[in-house]
């Protein structure tokens, strides 16, 4: 026998919420987090949850009145604030439906602090639809105890994006035809990293962002990857490299 019972389970349901929540806050979920909590995990009055709302942090919440349409929840107390997450951007040629919404899970997952669908020459998806990309990022935050969700920004043209790129970030541009190794490349400080779409960039992108002075061309290895799976990779060494993942004490 298991010395702990593995059911109930001992993590609370967890949700994010659009309300700014704080100390003696009522609230009430209406939709599919009512149903959620109501129907489908049946939680009745003094149930308790855990809520974020991507400002203030993580609170512990305790249900007063529960019904299929409707749940009525009142705030207990804070829990922890909101986690502080490294100013990495992925920048991501949107790419077909199941591939782009694994790719905003991980990243969300991997502590993206910006998601900017970029439009190039050869991006096969025209149109990006941001409210079920959110809801993926939303997802893999609530799963993953986050308490942070990435900014998801408008699509953007790449010509557009690199007229008006900030001076003081570095551009980590993924070139499948080779350049400096990323894990080497990485360096603290505000950083992107720049993903193709399957087809690659034309010749033309590719002179285009190497003249930005903020480009760095950057290889993830001799094995072309697909694009999900370079944004993940990318995401970890440039993580590992210049981000947070050396800050992680056992506790
Ligand atoms: N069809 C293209 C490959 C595109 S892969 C070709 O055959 O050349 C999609 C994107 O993933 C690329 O634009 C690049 O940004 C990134 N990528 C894939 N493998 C890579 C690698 N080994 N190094 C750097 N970037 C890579």
């Amino acid at each position: 026998m298991p010395a702990t019972p593995t059911w109930p389970p001992a993590s609370l349901p967890r949700l994010y919420v659009e309300e700014t929540l704080s100390e003696r806050l009522n609230l009430m979920l209406e939709g599919p987090q009512a149903n959620y909590l109501g129907a489908v995990l049946r939680l009745r009055s003094g149930a308790q949850v855990k809520l974020f709302d991507n400002r203030t942090g993580e609170w512990l919440a305790e249900i007063s009145d529960a019904g299929k349409k409707r749940v009525v929840l009142g705030i207990v107390r804070h829990l922890r604030p909101r986690e502080p997450v490294p100013d990495l951007w992925l920048l991501f040629a949107p790419i077909k439906r199941g591939r782009i919404d694994w790719l905003i899970e991980k990243a969300t997952e991997l502590g993206a602090a910006r998601l900017v669908p970029v439009i190039t020459r050869r991006t096969i998806v025209d149109r990006v639809k941001d409210e079920r990309l959110f809801a993926h990022a939303i997802e893999a935050a609530e799963q993953c105890d986050r308490t942070a969700l990435p900014e998801l920004a408008p699509a953007q043209k790449l010509d557009a994006l690199l007229g008006s790129w900030p001076a003081e970030r570095t551009l980590f541009f993924a070139d499948e035809a080779g350049g400096e190794p990323l894990a080497r490349a990485a360096a603290p400080g505000p950083g992107a990293i720049l993903i193709g779409p399957e087809g690659g960039f034309t010749d033309e992108e590719r002179s285009a962002i190497r003249a930005l002075p903020q480009a760095r061309p950057v290889s993830l290895g001799p094995r072309i990857l697909r694009a999900d799976t370079a944004a993940v990779a990318a995401m970890a060494l440039w993580m590992a490299a210049a981000g947070d993942w050396g800050r992680h004490a056992a506790r």
